[in-house]
């Protein structure tokens, strides 16, 4: 199989046809973005962190039974994944309140979830990624009841998982984002990406913060907690 021309460039990564129908090839860049792009930074090494991160949460899920788009690594930032059609919806779980929960219910940044909060954005940078309930994802046609309640249930089955997982090098998982795609026999599977720009992850003791909102917030050291995080995984610097 081979690369070929660029299909679409997004914030953080870029998207080759290949020369298998099947698979595209995701790049992943340096590039961190925020705001819906206002804000930008880079982080050097941030593509390949992303992607061998992505790639070991994908292949965690795929072996407890929640399919992705992960096809296989084709180089330290490059991977490829099955083709399908992207459902314009972010899911968003949180354990923690932080960020955006924390701004609109105030909830103290910090303060335990007694259960995971579950929430759907409609993807649209014009909107604003606006929050949706089951009854606007109908209105807007972009998801059937049951996909809607298919990956509600994934999105809590991966929250399980993901958790025990950064456990494991003490960090915390305060919340995160996944993303759905549509095969096409219509089944539904996690793609996109899940890394330090879609999850918020703190230090388990201090609670340092160890994610893209050290660029958001402007608390400096972005590349440093990037950093930090390589060395907790076990990745080459
Ligand atoms: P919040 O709603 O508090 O800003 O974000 C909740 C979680 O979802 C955070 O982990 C954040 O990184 C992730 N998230 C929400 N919207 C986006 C988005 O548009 N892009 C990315 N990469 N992550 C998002």
């Amino acid at each position: 199989m081979q690369k070929k021309e660029l299909l679409y460039e997004g914030k953080a990564k870029k998207v080759y046809r290949t020369t298998d129908p099947q698979v595209y090839i995701v790049s992943y860049k340096d590039d961190v973005t925020a705001r819906n792009g206002l804000q930008r930074g880079i982080v050097v090494g941030k593509g390949t962190l992303s992607n061998r991160l992505s790639n070991r949460l994908f292949q965690l899920l795929e072996a407890q039974g929640i399919p992705t788009h992960f096809v296989q690594e084709w180089s330290d930032r490059e991977t490829v994944v099955k083709k399908v059609e992207m459902i314009p919806l972010e899911v968003i779980v949180r354990n923690v309140a932080a960020g955006s929960l924390s701004k609109r219910l105030g909830f103290p940044e910090g303060t335990v979830l007694e259960q995971p909060v579950l929430e759907f954005r409609y993807k649209n940078d014009q909107l604003g990624d606006p929050m949706v309930n089951a009854s606007h994802i109908s209105a807007l046609h972009v998801a059937a009841q049951e996909e809607l309640e298919h990956m509600a249930r994934l999105s809590l089955q991966a929250n399980q998982i993901l958790r025990e997982f950064f456990a494991s090098v003490q960090v915390d998982l305060i919340d995160f984002k996944l993303e759905f795609g549509r095969t096409p026999e219509g089944s539904l599977l996690v793609a996109d990406e899940i890394s330090l720009d879609t999850c918020r992850l703190w230090d388990s003791e201090t609670h340092e913060k160890l994610d893209k909102d050290r660029l958001v917030q402007d608390l400096g050291g972005a590349q440093e907690a990037y950093g930090n995080m390589r060395r907790r995984l076990g990745f080459p610097q």
